[in-house]
C-alpha cells in the first residue's frame, strides 16, 4: 500500500508553528490521506533540505521566516503573485518535477478581511504600518481591491518609499514615516510590522483611526497583540489579529496541493477556542 503523501513547513524557529494542526484539520475534513510536519531549517541549510525533501517523494512545502525569499529564488517557476511579492510561502512539485513557487499570504489576508469579517476595501482609506516582507506580499492584492488611497508608514522611511515606487503602477500609494501621519485618519489600519512579536507598538497618534474603523494585526499570539489592544483602546469597530489570515493562506496552499478547498471557519474556530480568546470582539 502506498504511504501517505508528505507535506511540511520549513522555517527557523518552527516549534510553535500552527501549520501542522491546520493541515491535519483540513485533511480530516476533506478526507485526504496526507502527513504534514514542521521541520526546523535554518537559511544555510535551505537548499539541501528542500532538494532532499522533494527527492524523497515530498509533494509540497510551506516556507516561513526566514526562508520565503530563498524559496522564491529556488523555485523553477513562480506565479505572478509570487513575483510581485518576491517571496514564496508554498512550493509544489509539478508532474515534470519542476518546483512551482506561489505566495498565498496576500490572498489569505484579503479572504479573512472580506469573507470572514465583511470588511470592504473599496474606497477605503488604508494605512499599512511596516515595509518588510509581509507588507510586500499584501500590497498587490490590497491595491487590486481599489482602496481610496493607501499609505505605507515605516520606521525606516526609505524601505516604504522603495515599495511605494515599485507598486504605484497598481494604484494610489504613498510612503511616509510615522511622524507624517499626524492629522490623518484611516478606515483600515494594518500592522505589518513585527513589533507585536515583542509586545511593542509603532508610535501611533490616538486619532489615527476613523469612526467605525478597523484594525488588523498580521501577527497573532495566544493573547491579544499590542496592536489589537491599541485598536480596542481606540474604539475600533473590529480589532483583529492574523490568525484568520494564517488559516486562509494555508487553505489556499492546500488547494494548490490537493485541488480541494477546505472550509476554513471550523478550523479558525478550533484555533480560537484553543487560545481562549476570540480576536475582534
Ligand atoms: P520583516 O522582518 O520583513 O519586517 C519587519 C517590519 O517591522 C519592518 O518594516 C520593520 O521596520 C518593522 N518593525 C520591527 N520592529 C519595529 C518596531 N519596534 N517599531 C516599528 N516598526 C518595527 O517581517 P515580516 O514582514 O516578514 O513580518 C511582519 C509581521 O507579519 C510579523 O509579525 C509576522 O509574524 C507577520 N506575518 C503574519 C502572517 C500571517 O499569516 N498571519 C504571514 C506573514 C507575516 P524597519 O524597516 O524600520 O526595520
Amino acid at each position: 500500500m502506498a504511504g501517505k503523501d508528505r507535506y511540511a513547513v520549513f522555517g527557523c524557529p518552527i516549534k510553535h508553528s500552527k501549520s501542522p494542526r491546520i493541515h491535519q484539520l483540513f485533511a480530516e475534513q476533506t478526507q485526504q490521506s496526507l502527513e504534514y510536519t514542521a521541520q526546523e531549517v535554518p537559511a544555510e541549510r535551505f537548499r539541501e533540505s528542500v532538494t532532499g525533501f522533494f527527492s524523497r517523494g515530498g509533494k509540497g512545502l510551506n516556507c516561513t521566516l526566514p526562508l520565503k525569499e530563498l524559496a522564491w529564488a529556488f523555485a523553477d517557476l513562480t506565479t505572478k503573485r509570487a513575483e510581485l511579492s518576491r517571496a514564496v510561502n508554498t512550493l509544489v512539485i509539478q508532474d515534470d518535477d519542476r518546483i512551482l513557487g506561489d505566495n498565498t499570504d496576500g490572498c489569505g489576508l484579503i479572504t479573512d478581511l472580506k469573507v470572514n469579517h465583511g470588511i470592504s476595501l473599496k474606497n477605503s482609506r488604508i494605512l499599512i504600518l511596516g515595509a518588510g516582507g509581509a507588507c510586500r506580499g499584501i500590497l498587490a492584492p490590497i491595491l487590486e481591491n481599489s482602496p481610496h488611497h493607501l499609505i505605507l508608514a515605516n520606521r525606516t522611511r526609505q524601505r516604504a518609499s522603495d515599495l511605494a515606487a515599485e507598486f504605484c503602477i497598481l494604484g494610489d500609494i504613498e510612503a511616509c514615516d510615522f511622524a507624517d501621519l499626524k492629522g490623518q485618519q484611516f478606515d483600515l489600519i494594518i500592522n505589518a510590522t513585527s513589533a507585536s512579536l515583542n509586545d511593542q507598538l509603532p508610535p501611533l497618534a490616538d486619532d489615527l483611526l476613523a469612526r467605525e474603523g478597523v484594525c488588523y494585526d498580521l501577527a497573532y499570539g495566544n493573547k491579544p497583540t499590542s496592536f489589537v489592544r491599541w485598536g480596542m483602546d481606540n474604539n475600533a469597530k473590529k480589532s483583529l489579529d492574523g490568525l484568520g489570515m494564517l488559516v486562509e493562506q494555508a487553505a489556499e496552499a492546500f488547494f494548490l496541493w490537493r485541488g480541494i478547498r477546505p472550509q476554513t471557519k471550523p478550523v479558525i474556530d478550533v484555533l480560537h477556542s484553543a487560545r481562549r480568546f476570540v480576536s475582534g470582539v
